[in-house]
């Protein structure tokens, strides 16, 4: 899109003349990268970098990290003790200009898909393994491109990688080389926010490797947003290491039998907010759109859970996702958790009866505060993906 002559501003003025004549930007495309909005996962070593860059070039961002700085941090972070990281963030960005990044303080599993549908692309800085399924999902359903940024954390290499996963616009997406076993691939279980970190390792990355990653990420997010050398971007996996000084511009094909079917969603709203709704409401909407009255509801990413587990052994029947604050202990007054295994994934109009929640508005039980969504099934009948406002 050409800007108008008449809206340029004075050359000598516009802070981005210098940055729009590099060849990233070529052809005039500087205006699609001032369009995009990025979702950033982490707001650590490299989220931050990354973060920053984003909003100096002219870009927008959300950012996503539960994480609280430590004084551990702050030789490679830009985060002080006690702080959110992504507080620290969003307040340098605004430093630079205010108002174009927006932080928020917990995982990103727990945004509504209508939040993450608004992104332009997603860049994955948090380099935890539980989440490359779940991104993956949502970047081939949204057919947003997804950018995986990664730093070596074993401190024993300077070493990182970028990865560029778009299965929803035909090319590779990160899990076309995955078998069935990776799927069940024990990870290092992300801890809840608040919880203490279980044991996961600590990474051990310096901040020159970092910035160096964040740069490479970057390069590769604005050609994804200009389509500039965007045959550099897609259908591969750039490998730096810098300890060997030696680059590897990978390949990756898309494969035809990938586990996750580069299944690409189509999305219903039904102008509804989860405060002003029932599963008693929502099961009629559903029925009424798929013309059966025996649906099924699963909300995307946030099972129900029927009980909460103490460490004293005690338990409790309560309902809510692992997302919702768990109940304190009757007994011994600390704080529960959700217990996992007799979760519901799929609900019923019977089973929200039985379970008595069907006439309480689906705001009360730790779902996404906004843009949640139900798949809604019935026998012979395409899915419906309902989406809340
Ligand atoms: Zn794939
Ligand atoms: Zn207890």
């Amino acid at each position: 899109m050409k800007p108008n002559r008449q809206d340029m501003p004075v050359q000598e003025e516009d802070p981005f003349d210098r940055l729009r004549r590099t060849s990233l930007f070529r052809g005039d495309r500087f205006c699609q990268w001032q369009q995009t909005t990025l979702g950033i996962v982490g707001a650590g070593v490299v989220g931050y970098r990354v973060g920053l860059e984003t909003i100096l070039s002219g870009a927008r961002m959300r950012v996503w990290d539960f994480d609280i700085g430590q004084h551990v941090n702050e030789g490679t972070q830009f985060t002080r003790k006690g702080i959110r990281k992504v507080d620290s963030l969003v307040a340098a960005c605004d430093a630079i200009c205010p108002g174009r990044a927006v932080g928020m303080a917990y995982d990103i599993r727990h945004a509504g898909i209508g939040e993450i549908a608004q992104l332009n692309m997603l860049i994955d800085c948090s380099d935890d393994p539980a989440l490359a399924i779940p991104l993956a999902y949502l970047s081939n359903g949204l057919r947003i491109p997804l950018l995986r940024l990664a730093v070596d954390g074993s401190g024993e290499m300077e070493l990182g990688r970028v990865l560029c996963s778009h299965g929803g616009a035909g090319w590779a997406c990160q899990m076309c080389t995955y078998d069935f076993h990776d799927l069940f691939r024990p990870t290092q279980r992300t801890p809840c926010p608040g919880q203490p970190i279980n044991g996961r390792p600590p990474t051990i990355a310096g901040g020159a490797l970092a910035a160096v990653i964040g740069g490479f990420g970057l390069v590769q997010a604005q050609r994804l947003a200009t389509g500039n050398d965007l045959d550099q971007v897609v259908n591969r996996e750039i490998v730096l290491d810098m300890t060997n000084w030696c680059l590897y511009p990978l390949s990756r094909q898309r494969s035809n039998s990938c586990l996750s079917g580069h299944l690409c969603w189509k999305l219903t709203p039904i102008g509804r907010v989860a405060s002003e709704l029932t599963f008693a409401e929502l099961f009629d909407e559903a029925a009424i759109r798929l013309s059966d009255r025996q649906v099924t509801l699963e909300p995307y990413g946030h099972a129900f859970c029927i009980e909460a587990i103490c460490s004293c052994g005690a338990r409790r029947e309560v309902i809510g996702t692992r997302w919702a604050k768990p109940p304190d202990c009757l007994q011994c007054h600390e704080t529960m958790r959700w217990f996992d295994w007799t979760q519901h994934s799929i609900l019923t109009k019977e089973t929200v009866a039985e379970l008595q929640i069907d006439n309480i508005p689906l705001s009360e039980f730790g779902l996404p505060r906004a843009g949640a969504m139900f798949v809604a099934r019935a026998k012979g009948a395409r899915p419906l993906r309902l989406l809340l406002d």
